[in-house]
């Protein structure tokens, strides 16, 4: 990371409530959490859902790593709460770091008319009562210190700049907007259009940013019908957001629960075709602002065992640029859950290939054909060649023969 860049990274992406199931592990299943490292070192959390549990296990052992042959170390954050639903709290009692008195923390959320003063302190303390938990909140040992904050606020946080907005969502919500010397994000989850004013203050927020995260959880179909008035949004109320305010990226969030990844994959697709900088929140993507743009990486997917081979395949597909593509490719590695390409064009990550494995004699009974997912794409030693990752994607019910 060059002295100007901020690596911002999700490490939950899912909306209402953690999802196991197979089918949503493609784009992941913990409640909403973000990590953002700002351009001088400041370490910012967005939101303390499920996913808050592995970035916890993994900011101790890069402290653990850094404070060898050191005096004591310690991690310092500034956490950002949007409100106090449960997907967006729920992490709190199994982040490690809160748990070690070296550590500290700086929580700003806003005043809850529900719970009063110190909204956000009683969250914590009421997480860890009896006998909801099996511990006190006097084991939580780290420092921490609290600031309420109200929409329309803004205050800097080192070299950060921070700007509130309110959002449409029942007992309230609170949109954040961080602008750095590397380029500026907008959190925006939990939110239903419609209330001119909130619609006016969001869209003052997100004006020109480099990443606006925001919530679509539904279908514009639902949004209109039978999800109405549930607090959330779709894809599309993201993309007139995104145009409006000259927004460079678009990030889809909180996935509903009962949205498997190809449900995802449609809304991202439709979101594309009117907003081409469009990403899916992914468990594990992060994405690096810099005076460059913004680069995106996604997480890796290899579960499966692979195989060493060279296998023949026709591949078509749409490249970075947008264009589509049809090419004679190798396989270089295949499992049943996905392949690692040689190809000459660059697909664009989170898009769609057909890959046709031509097996054995040029019968077509022998072609394999499936359709992949692209994560990863990289420039290969060859000249010319990119090495591409895919993951296939399992076939959605409606595509299945029926009898
Ligand atoms: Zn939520
Ligand atoms: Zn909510």
């Amino acid at each position: 990371m060059t002295q100007k860049s901020a690596k911002l990274i999700f490490w939950g992406v899912r909306g209402s409530t953690p999802t196991l199931e197979r089918d949503t592990w493609r784009y992941g299943g913990n409640t909403p959490c973000l990590e953002l490292k700002a351009s001088d070192g400041t370490q910012f959390v967005l939101d303390c859902g499920t996913g808050l549990r592995m970035l916890g296990n993994r900011m101790r052992m890069l402290n653990n790593r850094w404070t060898e042959g050191h005096e004591a170390g310690g991690v310092e954050a500034h956490v950002l709460v949007t409100h106090y639903h449960w997907d967006h709290i729920q992490g709190i009692p199994f982040f490690h770091p809160f748990f070690e008195a070296q550590n500290r923390f700086y929580f700003y959320s806003f005043e809850s008319k529900h719970l009063g003063r110190n909204s956000l302190r009683q969250v914590l303390e009421a997480q860890l009562a009896s006998p909801y938990f099996p511990v006190d909140v006097s084991t939580m040992t780290a420092s921490r210190s609290f600031r309420e904050v109200a929409g329309g606020d803004s205050w800097d946080i080192q070299g950060t700049h921070v700007t509130t907005a309110w959002l449409n969502h029942p007992q309230g919500c609170l949109a954040y907007r961080l602008d750095m010397p590397a380029g500026s994000i907008v959190y925006a989850t939990d939110n239903e259009p419609g209330v001119a004013e909130m619609d006016h203050n969001l869209r003052e927020l997100a004006r020109g940013t480099d990443v606006l995260i925001y919530d679509a959880q539904y279908s514009p179909e639902q949004l209109a019908s039978t999800r109405k008035g549930w607090g959330h949004s779709s894809w599309l109320e993201g993309v007139k957001i995104a145009r409006d305010c000259k927004v460079r990226n678009l990030v889809l969030f909180h996935h509903d629960p009962d949205s498997s990844s190809r449900t995802v994959d449609g809304f991202l697709s439709a979101a594309r075709q009117e907003f081409p900088a469009t990403w899916a929140a992914m468990e594990g993507m992060s994405m690096t602002l810099s005076d460059r743009g913004v680069d995106v990486v996604l997480p890796k997917s290899r579960l499966g065992q692979r195989r060493r081979i060279r296998f023949a395949a026709t591949v078509t597909g749409q490249s970075e640029d947008g264009r589509t593509f049809e090419e004679k490719a190798t396989v270089r590695d295949l499992s049943l859950q996905g392949a690692y390409l040689c190809l000459s064009s660059r697909p664009r990550l989170q898009s769609e290939l057909n890959v046709v494995i031509e097996a054995g004699d040029h019968d077509s009974s022998s072609m394999l054909s499936l359709r992949a997912h692209v994560v990863h794409c990289e420039p290969m030693r060859e000249k010319n060649q990119n090495g591409v990752g895919v993951v296939f994607i399992e076939e959605a019910e409606a595509d299945l023969p029926r009898d």
